[in-house]
């Protein structure tokens, strides 16, 4: 006698139960070994360049777990990267991003004011390269300050073994980028505002940080270079300007700046020959409303004073092309801070810009370091990318606003 229906079902649910059971088991072993691919997985890193962003990059190639070595290399020696004197403005959203880094802001000389910290350049590189210091014991780490990126030394940096980044942050003059062969195109991009800079340096004073200063509403008298001032008050369509002051007291800086409009005075100011003007609207601005302890400019120290002549257009540089698989040589590259973006006009907030970008860093280096195929390559290139535009893009729409306009 066969057996029974019933028998034969249950055999068959038996084969089905094994069968699933087993292919339970290959995809817990493939999802394990998979697991164990990852966390294995790691690159070598150099990044080029150790202004802040670069000490930032190369903090955040370390926290992402996956760098197996990191070379940094800088041009300047030690000393003249160090003695920056010029004074940063870190944002809540920047020191948030920072302190994830390590960065010890208590342990920092500088002073706060409405959640921003102030402090110098060559005080903020110091901490982060000391906090980079301190990885040495953990994996291979090159600083090679008071050396040139070249080729010659990617070639001896970089492991022979896939997969390598490079993580470009040489500055607004950088040249490393052309030297691995990738365009210097730039997309320039209005603000849809308008500006001018002035610097004022006192060698008698001091270089400690100090808090910004902002003013609004600004309205200027021209009638004494000719133009005629009778319809324009305060109150009027008119856009006033906004002013900031910044810096230490040694070196201060001015910014100046107001939405692009075709008024009188924004016309006047956007194409006169006299640069004399521009001088003495920084000289009273200044005057006006710098610190109380601080002393005035006046007709002996207006020499001082070095500004733009005229109103310019606020543009935004930013690079075409700000990541890259560089076939050739198993490397991905990203681009980072001034060397990726721009502004013709100091905000004083140059350096939170920069940091913007690295907000994507960690994520790159998983993405490279994990990849399996040049197609996770590429996904994680377009990631980057498409973060780089929406940097650029927000400082379009929001950037100028919040260092400037608020
Ligand atoms: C006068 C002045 C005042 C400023 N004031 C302010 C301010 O008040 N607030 C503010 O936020 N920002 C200010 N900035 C802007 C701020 O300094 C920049 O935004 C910031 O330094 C940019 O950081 P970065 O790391 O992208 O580039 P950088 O700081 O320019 O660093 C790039 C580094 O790369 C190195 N390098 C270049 N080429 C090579 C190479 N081939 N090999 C190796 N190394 C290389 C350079 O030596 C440099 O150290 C000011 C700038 C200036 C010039």
């Amino acid at each position: 006698m066969g057996p029974t229906e019933a028998q034969l079902a249950r055999v068959a649910l038996e084969a089905a139960a094994v069968l699933v059971a087993a292919l339970l088991v290959v995809a817990a072993l493939k999802a394990a070994s998979e697991g164990l691919r990852r966390r294995r997985a790691g690159a070598w890193v150099v990044v080029v360049g150790a202004g802040p962003v670069g000490l930032s990059a190369a903090l955040a190639a370390l926290r992402s777990g996956k760098a197996r070595g990191l070379a940094l290399v800088e041009a300047r020696p030690r000393a003249a990267l160090l003695a920056r004197p010029q004074q940063v403005a870190l944002q809540p959203r920047s020191l948030r991003f920072l302190r994830r880094l390590g960065l010890d802001v208590d342990n920092l000389e500088g002073c706060w004011e409405q959640e921003r910290f102030f402090t110098r350049l060559g005080v903020f590189q110091e901490h982060l390269l000391s906090l980079l210091e301190r990885h040495r014991r953990r994996l291979p780490l090159r600083i090679c300050l008071g050396t040139k990126f070249s080729e010659d030394f990617l070639k001896k940096n970089l492991s022979s073994n896939w997969p390598n980044i490079v993580i470009i942050a040489d500055g607004s003059c950088g040249e490393s980028s052309t030297i691995l062969g990738i365009s210097p195109e730039y997309t320039v991009e209005s603000c849809n505002a308008y500006g001018a800079n002035a610097a004022i340096e006192r060698p008698d004073q001091r270089q400690v940080p100090t808090p910004e200063i902002r003013a609004h509403g600004l309205y200027f008298d021209l009638s004494a270079y000719g133009m005629d001032m009778s319809n324009m008050r305060k109150g009027s369509s008119t856009p006033g300007f906004h002013l900031k002051i910044y810096g230490t007291f040694r070196n201060r800086y001015l910014a100046l700046a107001c939405p692009a409009s075709d008024s009188k005075v924004v016309r006047f100011l956007r194409h006169t020959l006299n640069s004399t003007i521009m001088k003495n609207i920084f000289h009273q601005s200044f005057n006006a409303y710098k610190m109380d302890i601080e002393p005035r400019v006046n007709e002996l120290t207006l020499h001082r004073i070095q500004c733009s002549h005229r109103l310019f257009e606020i543009m935004l540089s930013h690079r075409r092309v700000t990541a890259a698989l560089l076939e050739r040589d198993n490397v991905v590259v990203t681009i980072e801070g001034e060397a990726a973006r721009v502004l013709n006009f100091d905000t004083g907030c140059g350096v939170n810009l920069g940091l913007r970008g690295l907000e994507s860093t960690e994520e790159l280096i998983y993405k490279v370091a994990t990849a399996i195929d040049q197609h996770d390559i590429f996904e994680a290139l377009a990631a980057k990318i498409q973060h780089s535009k929406q940097v650029a893009e927000d400082f379009k729409q929001n950037g100028l606003f919040a260092a400037m306009f608020e």
